[in-house]
């Protein structure tokens, strides 16, 4: 396909700005249209999965990716009282060729932010530019967006093509799909937040405790040594019935109203309580059923990441799923001369298989088995885990996870059991 093919990329999340760097590599120069007057490095942390750092490794980010991120080793779950469950392993530790990485979603922003200016030019990205709406060309050749300005004053920017990765609140999704506009809540907010605190465990361990939605906790660390501190920046997620929040990632909320949920938790190596205490900041997130989209093109208009596929953000595959997206679109717009033919390849590639993901994260993907656990013993402490959860149980729907997300377990094939309880480990370790 022509070079020269004039493409605008709405939203500079990691999905557009990684769709521009994918684009810029195979020769084309998008323009990204964001509606922030400036960008700044906003979130916590982002669960960055095998097939996402070969993504940044794609990309000659692996050595930037590396220095502002913390090696995923072992991910650990655990009932509400603290009671082991399952373990395994993460990333390389696992037998997968790149690691699992896990980082502040605001500092992988920037890196990314920061790239594109480089390899792009300084006037790739266009900021204080809120996209209203969008109009196909009658002759299907191109699209007309209706903008408006840093100071109030409305625009029009003409393109061949827009790639559109405008969020979970996407203008463009709206308009493309009225009919699911008006998404459901799910009863579940998610607090998330960040404590400043000396590393636990492994230095990379990812904590999972509880039942999902009534007080469910995921911890884990997101920067080493944070700016020269010495202290690790640990992010933490727990998710709670409340009223419902406004989709907005900003919102702030406090720990007071999740704190009881940890009273009887006894984990040996963290204190669950002090961590919350000392929380740096608490933003509220609703979860919202987006339902999966039969089409993600209109014309010459075609959504990626968070716009076209919001899913639950569970198991940390919605960044990495949008930062899939770029690579895939690129790659058909580079082989393929018809526009409009390697999107609907680009489509066909994608669609099935991520609403596949949207479905699973909704029934709470493997974070299933800490449910199971809290079904089968009533909700109280268990003597033998084994006898309420037996370890290849467990192992079946973590292998059938891996495999629809794309990174079937390595071992797998061989009926291998990659899980394990870490008190199997430790017993089998040498003693110093
Ligand atoms: C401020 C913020 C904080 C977040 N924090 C977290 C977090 O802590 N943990 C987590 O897992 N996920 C977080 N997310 C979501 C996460 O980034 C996405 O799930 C994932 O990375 C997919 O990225 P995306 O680029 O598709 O969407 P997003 O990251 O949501 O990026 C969308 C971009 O489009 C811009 N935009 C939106 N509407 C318009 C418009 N009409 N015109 C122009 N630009 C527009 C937005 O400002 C944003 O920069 C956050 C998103 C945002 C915007």
């Amino acid at each position: 396909m022509s070079k020269t093919l004039d493409i605008a990329i709405i939203g500079a999340g990691p999905g557009g700005l990684v769709a521009a760097l994918r684009l810029h590599q195979r020769g084309f120069r998008p323009k990204i249209y964001e509606s922030v007057q400036e960008l700044k490095p906003l979130g916590v942390g982002i669960d960055v999965k095998v097939y996402g750092t070969k993504e940044l490794d794609e990309l000659g980010l692996l050595d930037e990716f590396r220095a502002m991120s913390v090696d995923a080793k072992e991910s650990i779950f655990f009932n509400k009282y603290g009671q082991e469950i399952y373990a395994e392993l993460c990333g390389v530790h696992m037998g997968y060729l790149y690691e699992q990485r896990f980082v502040h979603r605001g500092t992988l922003q920037m890196l990314l932010y920061k790239t594109v200016l480089e390899r792009l030019g300084d006037d790739a990205v266009v900021q204080g530019q809120r996209v209203l709406g969008y109009t196909n060309d009658h002759d299907g050749s191109g699209v007309m967006l209706d903008v408006q300005n840093r100071d109030g004053t409305s625009s029009s920017v003409h393109a061949d093509l827009v790639v559109a990765s405008d969020g979970i609140n996407s203008v463009v999704r709206r308009q493309m799909h009225p009919e699911s506009a008006d998404p459901v809540y799910s009863g579940i907010t998610m607090y998330r937040g960040t404590t400043l605190m000396k590393p636990f465990k492994s230095g990379g361990t990812i904590l999972h405790i509880g039942a999902p939605q009534i007080s469910s906790m995921i911890v884990y660390p997101i920067a080493d040594d944070f700016e020269g501190t010495g202290l690790t920046l640990v992010n933490w997620v727990v998710e709670a019935e409340r009223e419902k929040s406004i989709e907005d990632w900003n919102q702030l909320g406090s720990v007071d109203e999740i704190m009881h949920y940890y009273d009887e938790t006894d984990i040996p190596f963290l204190d669950v309580q002090q961590m919350l205490r000392d929380a740096r900041e608490v933003y509220l997130f609703p979860l919202i059923r987006h339902d999966p989209l039969d089409s993600w093109i209109d014309g010459r208009v075609i959504m990626i990441g968070d716009a076209a596929h919001a899913m639950y953000p569970r198991g940390g595959n919605g960044a990495c799923q949008a930062i899939v997206d770029g690579g895939v679109l690129a790659e058909k717009l580079d082989s393929i001369d018809d526009v409009d033919e390697a999107l609907q390849a680009f489509q066909d590639v994608r669609l099935k298989a991520v609403n596949g993901i949207v479905m699973a994260h909704r029934g709470e993907g493997y974070e299933i088995i800490r449910r199971m656990v809290e079904e089968r013993t009533n909700g109280e402490r268990f003597a033998d885990i084994e006898e309420v959860l037996p370890l290849a149980e467990a192992d079946g729907i973590f292998s059938t996870y891996h495999k629809l997300v794309g990174q079937e377990r390595p071992g797998h094939d061989d009926g291998e059991a990659t899980g394990f309880r870490t008190w199997d480990v430790l017993a089998s370790e040498p003693s110093a």
